[in-house]
């Protein structure tokens, strides 16, 4: 692409246009650029661009024209509170997988009120969105997080470290990773999508590993849903994150292990998105 002269921030923001850019994304990656606040682009549209932030810019704009998520140009994204660091090795942690944190909180404030040190498991953590937030709104709970993807702990390792909170790191598929351990709750965003989903393909810049177990996009939530008893304390809950379409099948599989109390819960879109029991 043209580096040319270097534009003022009006014209940088009107070849953003012409890329296809959404407006409000071109904008944030060029206040995060300059690093300034939205607030000064919106001020100082005459402003000369720096020859070298103008490159950087064109690149970011190059990244996300071709359908990057904006959390990995920016490096970070927002969750339950918390600022995660992403790279392309984890999923971007989605507003949706909050409800399956504070469901887990209403447990943990609830039903397991009365546990002292409660044990809590996070399967296929990714950045470390669900264990890290748990553990941030309860301190007392002692939290494991697991991922078959060294590359994707390595992330959540640094986010735990970063925001100071003590979270247990462990690669392995999932009860693999935890092969005697017991807990009272259990958490999981597994990879749910089926291989031919037609989303997939503008999901592709995300690791195909956290997005789908290929066939029909069940087995690892069965391989987790078969597991659990063996891994539950008495009264121990299972929560977990599915497809819109998978909350009936999940369902099932969670009674015909003998789980209690099932139920589904929906996403801020409405759908039916998590479900869980208890021993
Ligand atoms: N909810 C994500 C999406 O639809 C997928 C997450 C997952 O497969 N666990 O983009």
């Amino acid at each position: 692409m043209n580096c040319g002269p270097a534009p003022t921030v009006a014209a940088a923001l009107a070849t953003a246009r012409t890329m296809g850019v959404d407006r409000l994304d071109a904008q944030w990656l060029l206040a995060r650029v300059l690093n300034r606040p939205r607030s000064w682009l919106l001020a100082h549209d005459e402003a000369p661009l720096d020859a070298d932030l103008w490159r950087q810019f064109q690149g970011h704009l190059v990244r996300r024209a071709g359908g990057e998520p904006l959390a990995y140009l920016h490096g970070e994204k927002e969750f339950h509170g918390l600022t995660l660091s992403v790279t392309p090795a984890v999923l971007v942690p989605r507003p949706d997988t909050e409800l399956l944190v504070d469901w887990a909180l209403e447990l943990l404030d609830g039903a397991l009120a009365e546990v002292k040190s409660p044990q809590v498991a996070d399967l296929g953590t990714g950045s470390g969105a669900i264990a890290l937030a748990v553990k941030n709104c309860c301190p007392q709970a002692t939290v494991m997080a697991t991922d078959n993807s060294q590359s994707a702990l390595a992330v959540a390792e640094a986010n735990a470290v970063r925001l100071g909170l003590d979270v247990g790191f462990v690669t392995g598929s999932w009860w693999a990773a935890l092969p005697v351990r017991r807990f009272h709750l259990v958490l999981s965003n597994p990879p749910y999508i089926a291989a031919g989903d037609p989303h997939l393909p503008a999901l592709r810049h995300e690791p195909a590993s956290a997005l789908t177990p290929g066939g029909d996009g069940l087995g690892a939530l069965q391989e987790i849903v078969h597991g659990a008893p063996h891994h539950l304390l008495p009264g121990g809950w299972l929560l977990l994150e599915h497809g819109f379409e998978q909350a009936e099948a999940v369902q099932r599989l969670l009674r015909s292990e003998g789980f209690a109390g099932v139920e589904t819960r929906h996403d801020l879109g409405g759908q039916p998105r998590c479900s869980g029991g208890h021993r």
